[in-house]
């Protein structure tokens, strides 16, 4: 095993972290090490220079001492659906064997361990009654989302961020200590582990709230790209009649020929609007005529759901491909900013792009939690994410065509932006991150990873560097 700087390891130091975890350790060449870097997006591959596959808190603490022993800097996945790096010459910890979960019904409370994805906890959650606040895509990892902030495409407008809910973190920082964060106890580092995703520790367990929701009204209409334009004017009309129940988002999407997909969507040009919709069908039905009478519908999914079903609004991909993508932050969608999106992205623009989509946030998105976090997309309007299918051999094409759109839409660009949206890419632009940030926030976040991470052992993400 060799380090970043591409010395070997001492075969004995790594022997002795095998005895001190019960996962495995594994070195490049070893059988299962590829299967335990796998990624969701295929051109973005792990090199580690020893994986940890955690099946406990204990282990993660002996991972992280390990590095910190060894002057090697640690990287963590769990779902694996958003690395920026291949993080060489890093221990990385996989968190995909620590499954732990329960839900409080009396307090409406559930916690998780760190390898859980959303998709395992909406069926335990729905037996007690409860929804966690979870994103389009329910195959993603509950806590990496969450430090991200958490954007739901159905509770979101209604109870704010993911991160707005949490209750408490379990932890373990760059100094190998296993702390209990709670809003009341450590509050600087729990501000700034909700929001500065990745770069203060390995969070081994998360508490938060879930709410009385059973069902919602949505799913999504998709509609011929060659009324782009009206669905458009239909949406932006109808987003300020609407209330903090009702979440939406449109997408532009040149579609694969994949089986997956429902017959009339096989290979199709659509504009894909989402609904999420927590009041009843009969008011769902009244709220959505106006979309639905914008043009001629090609599919309409849109209709009462359990609340499990929230992945079927968005429909979004399940199986690992390669892809490079881009997101931006808008503070207005006006008429100008949609004339311009339908000449970029329309039916005459030979835009490549497999989706652009612009989601609606507001409501409670805009409001401060009770418990401050570092999340700092608050007060942001809209936010526009793309992807291109693509392998690496292609990258310049790919990141061309991404370019070409986002450059276009800079004109109403906001500095905010979701880190969870936020690519491969964007990861290694330090003043982008600053920016996303803001100055006041990333000064006291970088003052914390000064305290909590000063060697930047957390360093492959969208890193704040330790003032
Ligand atoms: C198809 C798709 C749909 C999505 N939809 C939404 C959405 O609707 N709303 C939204 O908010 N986001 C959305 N996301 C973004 C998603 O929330 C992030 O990519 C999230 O980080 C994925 O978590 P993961 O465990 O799958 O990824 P991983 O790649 O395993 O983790 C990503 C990063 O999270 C951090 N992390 C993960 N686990 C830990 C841990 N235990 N301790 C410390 N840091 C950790 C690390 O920095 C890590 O690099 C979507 C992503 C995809 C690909």
């Amino acid at each position: 095993m060799s380090d970043a700087a591409g010395r070997r390891l001492n075969p004995q130091d790594v022997a002795a972290l095998r005895d001190s975890v019960y996962g495995p350790v594994l070195e490049p060449g070893a059988d299962g090490y590829e299967a335990e870097c796998a990624t969701f997006n295929l051109v973005c591959p792990l090199r580690p220079a020893v994986v940890v596959g955690a099946s406990s808190e204990q282990d993660v603490v002996a991972a992280v001492r390990f590095a910190a022993r060894h002057g090697l800097p640690v990287a963590v996945k769990s779902a694996a659906h958003q690395v920026v790096s291949a993080a060489e010459g890093a221990v990385l910890i996989t968190t995909g064997r620590m499954k732990g979960m329960s839900v409080d019904a009396q307090y409406g409370t559930v916690t998780v361990q760190a390898g859980v994805r959303w998709s395992e906890v909406l069926p335990r959650a729905a037996e007690a009654g409860l929804a966690p606040i979870v994103g389009s895509a329910p195959e993603v990892g509950v806590v990496g989302y969450t430090l991200g902030g958490g954007q739901s495409p159905l509770l979101g407008r209604t109870y704010g961020y993911a991160a707005d809910h949490v209750r408490r973190l379990d932890v373990v920082t760059a100094d190998g200590q296993l702390r209990r964060v709670t809003p009341q106890d450590e509050p600087d580092l729990y501000w700034a582990l909700l929001g500065g995703k990745g770069n203060f520790g390995v969070v081994t367990e998360i508490e938060f709230d879930a709410f009385p929701v059973s069902r919602f009204y949505g799913g999504g209409i998709y509609f011929p790209g060659e009324h782009l334009e009206q669905v458009l004017n239909a949406w932006r009309a109808w987003l300020p009649t609407v209330g903090e129940d009702m979440t939406s988002s449109v997408a532009v999407q040149r579609l694969p020929d994949l089986p997956a997909l429902p017959e009339p969507l096989r290979g199709a040009f659509v504009v894909h609007l989402r609904i999420g919709y927590l009041g009843t069908a009969a008011d769902g039905e009244r709220l959505v005529e106006p979309l639905r009478d914008a043009a001629p519908a090609l599919l309409d999914l849109v209709g009462e759901k359990p609340f499990g079903a929230i992945g079927e609004i968005h429909l979004d991909p399940v199986d690992p491909m390669p892809y490079y993508d881009r997101s931006l932050g808008l503070r207005e969608f006006s008429a100008k900013t949609a004339q311009a999106f339908l000449e970029l992205t329309g039916p005459e623009s030979g835009c490549t792009l497999v989706g652009v989509e612009i989601r609606a946030l507001g409501g409670a998105f805009d409001r401060e939690p009770e418990f401050p976090n570092s999340v700092p997309s608050r007060g942001l309007a809209y936010v526009a994410f793309a992807s291109v299918v693509g392998t690496a051999d292609q990258a310049d094409e790919l990141r061309g065509e991404l370019t070409r759109v986002f450059d276009g839409l800079l004109p109403w660009a906001d500095e905010r932006n979701l880190v969870n949206f936020l690519s491969p890419d964007e990861a290694t632009d330090a003043e982008g991150v600053r920016e996303l940030y803001g100055a006041q926030r990333y000064e006291r976040l970088a003052a914390l990873k000064r305290t909590y991470d000063p060697g930047n052992v957390f360093r492959f993400n969208y890193n704040i560097t330790p003032a």
